[in-house]
């Protein structure tokens, strides 16, 4: 029996356990400064997601960003060593952020910071499923990052978790979410770059994800989203391997997160059929 678009909606309704992925994008101003409007919004609506008894972890890039702002730096460094300062004075600068704003809510965080070698590990991936389950069950939110200060492919962006959409993915697989929300740039996932063609239609809905579909996303010209569309999909294609879904949608208003979860048919919705 196939199911309506409203159905696959009316499941999200349902989710308990949520991962949100945020890019820094939407935590920097294009001048490089904080966001603090969508910093403290974010806090609010995840604390408000957390007391109505779901279960909520954060994926949150903005380490490189918060450290250029920090140390008050034009430009990123061309050398590792230098990235890697910048993401360790800009992690701490981060979550000292966070924290802020959360504990103005009555809300508990933690830092995750993760590296791929750890999840491919299975000894050590059992140890970060436990760290977080354990942390779910204290009702604090993890809010998970790649530890840059230590995985060079990945502010190279050539190995390691390739990016934060591939590591919001793999967490959701890690702790068997109901559903991603992906926060970035664009509105959802179209066929055609928005920016550019004004007759570019979004998808409402994604229940596969087939080479043409990837060809849309990164063929030659099209790459719009900061991270990547195609980046966007391969995350997205790792979850319903597994049966499981994700939202993308435009972040600049994290409060569009309590709008998905109502049902409304906000971003691209991919979730099997
Ligand atoms: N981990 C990087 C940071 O926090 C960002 C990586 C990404 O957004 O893909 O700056």
């Amino acid at each position: 029996m196939s199911i309506t678009i409203n159905e696959h909606r009316q499941k999200i309704t349902q989710a308990k356990r949520i991962v949100i992925k945020i890019g820094t994008s939407s935590l920097l101003y294009p001048n490089g400064k904080i966001n603090l409007e969508a910093i403290d919004e974010l806090a609010f609506v995840l604390t408000d997601l957390e007391n109505q008894g779901k279960e909520v972890l954060l994926v949150s890039s903005g380490a490189i960003g918060a450290g250029l702002h920090k140390l008050q730096l034009p430009t990123r460094p061309t050398s590792i060593p230098e990235q890697q300062a910048v993401a360790a004075v800009g992690q701490a600068e981060l979550m000292n952020i966070y924290n802020q704003r959360f504990v103005t809510y009555g809300q508990n965080i933690a830092q995750v910071l993760l590296t791929r070698d750890v999840i491919e590990y299975p000894e050590s991936r059992q140890n970060v499923v436990n760290t977080l389950e354990q942390l779910l069950k204290m009702h604090i939110i993890p809010i998970v990052n790649e530890n840059d200060t230590v995985a060079v492919d990945e502010l190279d962006h050539e190995t390691k978790f390739g990016d934060n959409d591939q590591l919001s993915a793999i967490v959701a697989l890690l702790v068997k979410a109901d559903v991603l929300i992906m926060l970035s740039d664009i509105d959802g996932f179209y066929d055609a770059n928005p920016n550019k063609n004004p007759h570019a239609t979004l998808f409402r809905e994604v229940h596969e994800i087939n080479p043409q579909l990837m060809e849309v996303a990164g063929g030659s010209g099209s790459r719009f989203g900061t991270g990547g569309m195609r980046s966007k999909l391969e995350a997205a294609q790792r979850l319903m391997k597994k049966h499981q879904s994700m939202v993308l949608a435009r972040g600049k208003h994290p409060r569009i997160i309590k709008k998905i979860l109502t049902g409304e048919a906000i971003g691209t919705l991919f979730t099997e059929k």
